[in-house]
């Protein structure tokens, strides 16, 4: 088996899944994760079906963009993910996605207030909308590294769509799947007109509190990250 060869599946499979669940479409978002122990990730292809993707196209960068494998050109977003990588040493997986409520809700720009517990406890204390900047910009990477040292796992990229971690794989998918559930319930409650209520300010801190805990863990390595 080669090297790599558990991470670069675990992408592929992740992608297809995603593409069946309809956050992913076509050939947009992309996704990616930390090969462990390295200062390096594997990262989806540039452009390329995902139905058709096989490991070996997934390709591995140093945080440096320098290739480690694979033919392909990298996702145009590579530098977006390696800052977040450099940035937040307790995420071990990055999903970008078009989902369809989340980005709906960026054209409004309507960041998410904490509405349920659950949101809280994987999302953190809101779902921000980081403003407007070209695909594959420097300007984008940099505006991303800004905003995601607030340490929250979801955020939404104005007029473009969402970005999703998880201490694993795993994790950043259920974390993607909550961020539509949240999505289409407040833009319901939005079209109502009536004032959408909040879980209390307490109960919000206290699930951000065990998230951080959490990421504490895997930033100093306590913390199992999968894959392995
Ligand atoms: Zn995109």
């Amino acid at each position: 088996m080669s090297e790599y060869e558990n991470e670069r599946r675990e992408i592929v499979e992740t992608a297809r899944s995603l593409v069946a669940k309809g956050y992913l479409m076509a050939t947009g978002g992309n996704l990616s994760r930390r090969i462990p122990g390295r200062q390096a990730f594997a990262i989806t292809p540039s452009n390329y079906d995902y139905l058709k993707m096989t490991p070996e196209d997934v390709c591995v960068l140093d945080l440096d963009l320098r290739p480690l494998a694979g033919e392909c050109k990298p996702s145009v977003e590579s530098a977006m993910h390696a800052a977040i990588y450099r940035v937040r040493p307790d995420v071990n997986a990055v999903i970008h996605t078009h989902q369809v409520y989340a980005s709906a809700l960026t054209l409004i720009r309507a960041p998410i207030p904490a509405l349920f517990d659950e949101q809280a406890r994987f999302l953190g204390r809101s779902v921000e909308i980081i403003p407007y900047a070209p695909s594959g910009t420097g300007m984008l990477r940099d505006v991303i590294a800004r905003h995601v040292r607030d340490h929250n796992n979801a955020y939404m990229l104005q007029n473009h769509g969402a970005l999703v971690f998880g201490h694993d794989m795993e994790r950043a998918v259920h974390n993607v799947e909550i961020l539509e559930k949240c999505s289409l319930a407040y833009l319901l409650a939005l079209t109502s007109e009536r004032k959408v209520s909040r879980i209390p300010l307490l109960v919000r801190e206290i699930a951000f509190a065990k998230l951080r805990r959490d990421q504490k863990k895997v930033a100093g390595g306590d913390l199992q990250t999968g894959g392995e």
